[in-house]
């Protein structure tokens, strides 16, 4: 194994079985740059893919390089790019679509069934030395941005789509279920698209101190199973129910609970990834009350 100014990559050959192995180094083809990785952040996914070996439908069946949220500095760069040079600094987005179908060309690329995302099977990630991707899904640094930040913009990026997907806007209050990373990143987008006040819930005091440090109004600890009380904890917090509520923890007790939580005539936005049926949601005390229930895949144009 050359790993001295080879390429070390972190493969999971299947479930449960993590190696870092010398893989080739790839060349840039057309419109591609090669960058030296820097900072590649582990997120739950991948985690999960170590642990289960499948998301879903998404089964590894064969090896494949873990991470997805990154970012590096352009060591080659393949024909045709223009508006990058070696030695650039970027962020990588990871999920490349084929710019051919109808989502493509709606600019909702990121629904296209033809995405090749990062560390999704059959597709490798980028958790290695060195990695070639679509020069125009890296961006280009500022200087004040660091590569650990630049690798957390992919996160970050779910957080702004939901956003955007809720319509947040100026002095709206917004309920966040969940404080785990996404949570975290939903509320911090929703401030800073004009969110008066965010309330975050979570089973766990630590991950609510961790809200509140970086900015959550108020926090609400669950300790009850009946969703309707939780529901009355937020009112409560917020005095009045949310308009807009981002489920970040994909617990069917706190779907529930965003569904009644929720003004009359708000949103809900989806973003936890729970069991593919939930047996209960009060789907008819929400449409009673035309509350909007409005789905998130990851993110495009963020
Ligand atoms: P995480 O597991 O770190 O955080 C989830 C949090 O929810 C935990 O802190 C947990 O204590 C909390 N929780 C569990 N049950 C709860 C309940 N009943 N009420 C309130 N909080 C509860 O996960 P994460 O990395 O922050 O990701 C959050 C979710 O978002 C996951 O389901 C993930 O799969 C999903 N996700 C979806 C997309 C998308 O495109 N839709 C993208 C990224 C992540
Ligand atoms: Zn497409």
């Amino acid at each position: 194994m050359a790993l001295e100014g080879g390429n070390l990559s972190a493969v999971l050959r299947r479930k449960g079985e993590l190696v870092l192995e010398d893989t080739p180094i790839p060349k840039p083809g057309k419109n591609e740059v090669q960058i030296r990785m820097q900072r590649v952040g582990i997120c739950g996914s991948d985690v999960h893919y170590l642990q289960h070996g499948r998301i879903g439908h998404f089964i590894v069946e064969a090896p494949m390089i873990l991470g997805h949220e990154s970012s590096g500095i352009v060591s080659e760069v393949g024909e045709g790019v223009e508006h990058l040079r070696v030695g650039d600094r970027v962020a990588i987005e990871p999920g490349v679509p084929c710019r051919m179908c109808s989502f493509c060309k709606d600019g909702r690329y990121h629904l296209c069934p033809d995405v090749i995302f990062c560390a999704t099977p059959p597709y490798h990630g980028s958790l290695r030395r060195y990695y070639t991707h679509a020069a125009d899904f890296c961006f280009k640094l500022p200087d004040h941005v660091s590569l650990e930040e630049a690798a957390l913009l992919e996160p970050l990026s779910v957080g702004v789509h939901a956003c955007k997907r809720a319509g947040i806007t100026l002095g709206q209050t917004v309920l966040i279920c969940g404080a785990g990373p996404i949570g975290l990143v939903s509320m911090l987008s929703a401030k800073a698209m004009g969110a008066a006040e965010v309330v975050m819930t979570d089973l766990d005091e630590k991950r609510l101190a961790k809200a509140r440090e970086m900015g959550a109004t108020y926090t609400v600890k669950v300790d009850s199973k009946d969703p309707k009380i939780v529901a009355k904890n937020v009112e409560g917090a917020l005095g009045g129910m949310p308009d807009v509520t981002i489920e970040c923890s994909g617990a069917e007790p706190s779907v529930q609970m965003a569904f009644y939580g929720t003004k009359s005539g708000g949103v809900v936005v989806l973003v936890g990834l729970g069991p593919n049926e939930m047996a209960t949601l009060p789907i008819v005390n929400a449409a009673l009350r035309e509350v909007d229930i409005r789905g998130v895949f990851r993110y495009c144009n963020e």
